[in-house]
């Protein structure tokens, strides 16, 4: 049994729900006021027979345990089965990863949490440590964010915190996989950070991964990072959302700077949503991870950083988060830090004034070259259209090709034709897709439903339907996993590219839909077809149920202008939708 089996089936919906809101009982279901919108009356439901929830107030959605943990706290299907399974007591181990490998792994959390208690207390109470408190004084740091980071400082000495960890019962090797302690060619282990300004990093659920560290002086190299880890991997991970976690979500937005100081410094000013991708520029990885708490990202980037190819970059995650990335462009020299530190007020001018990067892109390219010239002007759509047809959403894409038409004096019609070579050229290279593993053990939810998995093999295996299933929608998907392989799926057309976007728990399960058999009876188109209406009229039809129970209980002290007396007017709507998907598939037959 997966690891998600065993956590559906070890946890109960009402009793997770209940931990967030108070619920009542009312018949079958329990009812409460909803957690994700504010209202007077109750019109969210739990469904413990079925282990699932609606909201038929403002959100008008529902799923199972997993989308509302995701959904209550702003995380990602992996971080919510996190949760989940530590509440169940139930150990993930993914494929590649037996249980010995988990626990392993465990060891090395706990290893770098010892040795970031140990450095923060030798920063704060031992005679050398108050240099370095002086030097954090000096560059405007208060002592509330020294400890609500808990930045330390590591010793001058070769084997302070070795010495400190093994006798804590940490064993060499643990020390050196932790990338806390570094092998010499003579096979002697030694701290691997010495007399330096100690950043510990934290993942999204509170667990120390790795460290970054400052010199305190000019030597160098002035910044030294934990090395690759099984638990640190630096360019997915994110410096501060721990603690920025809450605001993003709030604010709707995040801001990404590159150091550990600018977030510090950030956080100090009240602008708790910002976080670092550490020194280098923005991954997939991390976009990828912000996806579930904002669409609203803005990257603040020194002038020389935001080239043409970082750009093209930034296209590629707007199509990722499906939003739109700004840029907030920093004075020529200048950091976050610096910025914050002298005027709080001139930040935050820099970030309302933050530029779409596309709109960015035409000035930085346009400001260069002659527009008059013929031999610029073709630079200019060199240099723009790639960008344009990196687009996926294709109302943004007309209006940024008007735009450069606009720009350039060439006709719409001749962009359009340059355009669709260069993504002729593109797709042929998509086409050369991996073989998928073949997998002979069947992973399937436990709580499955068939039509789900076999809508979700189809489409996998058939990418050239994917312009077919406009009519899917992810709430058709009952179960999370399915759910999130079907978002995925929308999101990208490289399987390889796919499989990489989802949590490292499903690719099991994804390998066993990719490799699964579908009879094939009549056409695909004609099967994914049918597919989707069984899963449109079983989705409609549950929700009909829910609602009439929900009905049901409308009492007296539910006043008229509760949500959910609203009910009782658009009652109509789904028989009615139900009646015309029972229609259409009587015309097909
Ligand atoms: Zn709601």
């Amino acid at each position: 049994m997966g690891v998600i089996d065993e956590v559906k089936q070890k946890i109960d919906i009402v009793e997770v729900v209940s931990g967030y809101v108070p619920l009542t009982k009312a018949g079958r279901t329990f009812k409460a006021l909803c957690p994700f919108h504010s209202e007077k009356h109750p019109s969210f439901f739990v469904y413990p027979e079925q282990q699932n929830w609606h909201c038929f107030g403002a959100c008008n959605t529902g799923g199972d345990i997993f989308s509302f943990v995701m959904k209550k706290e702003g995380i990602d299907f992996g971080e919510a089965l996190g949760l989940l399974a530590q509440k169940a007591g139930v150990t993930i181990k993914s494929r590649f990863e037996p249980e010995a490998e988990g626990k392993e792994k465990e060891r090395l959390y706990q290893a770098n949490q010892a040795a970031a208690k140990y450095f923060h207390n030798l920063l704060l109470n031992s005679p050398a440590g108050e240099k370095v408190q002086s030097y954090l004084t000096g560059r405007g740091f208060s002592l509330k964010t020294t400890t609500s980071f808990q930045l330390g400082f590591s010793l001058n000495e070769w084997e302070a915190l070795k010495k400190y960890l093994l006798d804590k019962g940490y064993t060499e090797g643990e020390l050196l996989a932790a990338g806390l302690v570094i092998e010499t060619e003579a096979g002697e282990a030694h701290d691997r950070f010495r007399n330096r300004l100690m950043f510990p990093i934290l993942d999204g659920r509170g667990r120390t991964i790795g460290f970054g560290a400052r010199v305190l002086d000019d030597s160098l190299p002035k910044y030294l990072n934990s090395p690759q880890t099984p638990i640190f991997d630096k360019s997915g991970s994110l410096y501060g959302i721990n603690v920025a976690r809450a605001a993003i979500r709030q604010q709707d937005m995040v801001v990404i700077v590159e150091g550990y100081m600018d977030v510090l410094q950030a956080h100090q000013n009240g602008f708790n949503n910002v976080i670092a991708s550490m020194g280098t520029s923005v991954t997939e990885k991390q976009v990828t991870r912000l996806k579930r708490l904002t669409k609203n990202v803005a990257l603040a980037l020194d002038a020389d950083a935001a080239g043409e190819e970082a750009m093209l970059r930034c296209v590629g995650y707007e199509n990722t988060l499906n939003a739109e990335i700004k840029v907030i462009v920093l004075p020529e020299g200048k950091d976050p830090d610096d910025i914050i530190k002298k005027d709080a007020q001139a930040w935050q001018h820099l970030v309302e004034g933050a530029l779409p990067v596309v709109d960015y892109t035409f000035n930085v390219v346009t400001a260069k070259l002659d527009l008059t010239t013929a031999k610029d002007k073709s630079s200019a759509v060199d240099k723009l259209l790639p960008i344009i047809a990196e687009m996926k959403d294709t109302v943004r894409q007309a209006h940024y090709l008007q735009a450069l038409a606009r720009l350039v004096e060439i006709s719409q019609r001749d962009l359009e034709a340059a355009l669709g070579r260069i993504k002729a050229s593109r797709g042929r290279r998509r086409l050369k897709e991996p073989k998928p593993e073949t997998v002979g053990k069947t992973v399937r939810p436990l709580f499955s439903r068939p039509v789900e998995e076999d809508c979700l093999a189809l489409l996998l295996q058939h990418p050239e339907l994917k312009s077919r299933s406009k009519g899917l929608a992810p709430e058709y998907f009952e179960n999370s996993e399915n759910r999130e392989i079907f978002i995925a799926c929308q999101q990208a057309d490289d399987l390889s590219l796919l499989k990489e976007r989802l949590d490292p728990t499903l690719h099991e399960y994804f390998d066993t839909l990719v490799a699964k058999s579908i009879p094939a009876t009549t056409g695909w188109e004609e099967i994914l077809n049918d597919y989707i209406h069984r899963l449109q009229k079983e989705f409609l039809q549950s929700l009909a149920t829910k609602r009439a129970q929900a009905l049901s209980l409308v009492t007296e002290s539910d006043s008229s202008d509760s949500e959910l007396a609203k009910l009782q007017e658009p009652a109509k709507e789904i028989s009615t939708q139900l009646k015309e998907v029972f229609t259409q598939k009587s015309k097909r037959r």
